[in-house]
């Protein structure tokens, strides 16, 4: 067990061993994640309010630093950004020259990961590395990792790992995890390893044993958060209810509010999808080809000579809920929804994936129930 000085200790011993250490803090209304020089820029006092479309940053009165949910980023920021350049070239004279980028990878050290979001980790890593073509820019930056994961105690509005089976205790693929506790005991969190590096670390910070009374107050505060979802999903086959709705009026109607704006995609920490730009300077001598992320919500996405082959929004967003909670099984042999909420937090017409998932659930329900 270790006190907010054992977690600056903690912060302070991970840059020494030359990890860029990257955790939340709070800047222009959020809590956004970012490279810490010092565990006092972590968001201590801050909380949230989050509600379909809405994030509210609260002022905390128990200083707690990690009671305030998922932020607009997820750790894809850092393991597969959204820009990277490729290569350069250069025209002089008659000759082209191509130079890769530099793809010295950076090691991080994340603190602060929630379970749901551990998860998220899990599947990029299943679809960025496991297949017969591992990306290098994603593996690079994912195997220099160093995972510091935090037990959720307090949901948002918007989580519902709890139905997607994701959290709030942290499940495997930590290198150690914390579960902070805040009472009349004092400011405390509970710290264990997760790897042999974890364990390495946790013997430099000079911590205590954590009390029997401690294990039974962080387990039933993380017990306490289970029960205090905000959301959650129909308690079906998610994708066996994809398969069978494709023809749900429903779609229609997600229709009709959605603008294709995409920050659905941009805020999940599963999505993926990049495409190719290659741009050049005025003069025509210099070229750059960079790989940035894609969105199927745009037109462009689905373009084949002849058109997108997903012109109306209807088709766009279905493919996009089908995808996340259905077909993702089929592809990669899990959901590619980890109950983050993000999506619904930042939807700007505040769609929302878990009332979505419960209207078509209820059409089926209703058709089932229909004399023939
Ligand atoms: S569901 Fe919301 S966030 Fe996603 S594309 Fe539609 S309007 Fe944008
Ligand atoms: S679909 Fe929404 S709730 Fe699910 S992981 Fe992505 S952002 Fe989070």
């Amino acid at each position: 067990m270790i006190g907010t000085d054992g977690l600056a200790a903690l912060v302070d011993v991970l840059r020494a061993r030359g990890y860029t250490v990257v955790g939340p803090t709070v800047r222009d209304g959020a809590i956004v994640l970012t490279e810490l020089e010092s565990a006092a820029q972590l968001p201590y006092g801050w909380g949230v309010d989050l509600d379909a479309g809405q994030y509210r940053l609260r002022s905390r009165t128990d200083g707690a630093a990690f009671a305030n949910a998922a932020g607009p980023q997820s750790w894809k920021t850092f393991l597969h950004p959204a820009r990277v350049r490729q290569w350069t070239a250069e025209r002089t004279g008659g000759e082209l020259v191509i130079e890769a980028d530099d793809t010295t990878p950076p090691r991080f050290a994340f603190l602060g990961v929630r379970s749901c979001d551990l998860r998220a980790i899990a599947v990029q890593d299943r679809v960025l590395t496991a297949g017969p073509h591992r990306d290098p820019v994603y593996g690079g930056r994912r195997s220099g990792a160093f995972l510091v994961a935090v037990e959720c105690t307090e949901p948002g509005g918007t989580c519902f790992c709890v139905s997607m089976g994701t959290g709030p205790a942290a499940g495997p693929g930590y290198d150690l995890v914390l579960t902070e506790l805040v009472d009349d005991e004092g400011h405390r969190f509970w710290i264990r390893g997760g790897s042999a590096e974890g364990a390495e670390i946790l013997a430099e910070l000079s911590g205590e044993p954590a009390s029997e009374a401690v294990c039974r107050a962080a387990t039933g505060a993380v017990a306490a958060a289970a029960e205090r979802m905000g959301r959650t999903m129909p308690d079906t086959d998610l994708r066996g209810l994809m398969a069978r709705t494709l023809e749900a009026p429903r779609w229609d109607d997600v229709a009709s509010r959605c603008l294709t704006c995409g920050n659905c995609t941009m805020v999940c920490p599963t999505c993926f999808c990049t495409t190719t730009e290659d741009v050049t300077d005025l003069t025509g001598d210099h070229a750059e080809r960079w790989r940035v992320w894609d969105v199927c919500f745009d037109l462009d996405f689905s373009y084949l000579p002849g058109g997108p082959v997903r012109a109306s929004p209807r088709s766009r967003y279905r493919q996009w809920l089908t995808h996340k909670l259905g077909t993702w099984y089929d592809q990669f042999g899990s959901s590619g929804c980890v109950g983050c909420g993000r999506c619904v937090v930042w939807c700007p017409v505040a769609i929302d994936i878990t009332e979505e998932a419960a209207a078509l659930y209820d059409w089926t329900r209703r058709a089932e129930e229909e004399p023939r």
